[in-house]
């Protein structure tokens, strides 16, 4: 194999793995919907879980004011019977005050029964509307699911058929070469660097300005050079 044909290699295998690339960010595309339709359920769940709560608390203190009213009741009953059978005016007056106070407590727990009926009546439409949402929600996510999983395996078939070409691209060069490609792509994601012969060239992987000499060998094609800085294998570019 000849310096052109390794270089022409080596130039496949990393356009190769560009196109991997543009892959596997479809893959991650791909997941994000999911991850992003997963982020709203969570917050719908947990508004769902405020309002039931919230609902709970209502009911418990509805149920408290319920006995309260049932207990201000029977005491008015008893206050009316106490001020009919009163045979003196201080007896008159204090159950007067007793009965007034009991409607008074009456009229209040009265009112904050009626309140807290309205509170859960208030609360039940965005309870339903929660509840219809998720349970759309899960249907149509099944959905999306079934057709994010379709795409992720049909992206993986052929990241794994290019993997399988580029191995065996590597596969035809010089053992060295493979080696040194193996050992940069460790490291570096493009481990070819493309290099003109302008005075200020620079390695465009880690910025060091080449000396003439390595242009010049570089250019010259008679053995694969690498960047003095990092390592990467340099390929001439005419430009
Ligand atoms: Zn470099």
């Amino acid at each position: 194999m000849n310096i052109h044909e390794i270089f022409e290699n080596l130039i496949e295998i990393q356009s190769i793995f560009k196109t991997i690339g543009q892959h596997q960010l479809t893959i991650d595309e791909e997941n994000k919907r999911l991850i992003f339709l997963k982020c709203q359920e969570k917050i719908k769940l947990q508004e769902k879980n405020e309002i039931d709560a919230q609902i709970i608390c209502y009911k418990k203190e509805l149920d408290e004011l319920e006995i309260k009213c049932f207990n201000g009741e029977k005491n008015i009953e008893k206050s009316k019977l106490a001020l009919a059978a009163a045979n003196s005016k201080f007896h008159m007056e204090t159950a007067t005050n007793q009965l007034k106070l009991f409607q008074e407590n009456y009229q209040s727990d009265s009112q904050s029964l009626f309140l807290a009926m309205e509170k859960i009546e208030n609360s039940t439409p965005g309870q339903s509307e929660i509840s219809q949402f998720l349970k759309n929600f899960n249907a149509t996510f099944l959905e999306i699911e079934s057709e994010v999983k379709l795409v992720v395996l049909r992206e993986d078939n052929i990241i794994a058929e290019l993997k399988k070409r580029a191995e065996s691209v590597l596969d035809n060069c010089p053992d060295q070469i493979q080696h040194l490609f193996k050992g940069l792509l460790k490291n570096y994601k493009n481990p070819l660097i493309f290099v003109g012969l302008e005075a200020n060239a620079s390695c465009q992987g880690c910025f060091q300005r080449f000396e003439r000499s390595t242009l010049e060998m570089v250019h010259s094609k008679k053995a694969v050079q690498t960047c003095p800085g990092c390592g990467r294998i340099l390929i001439p570019h005419n430009n």
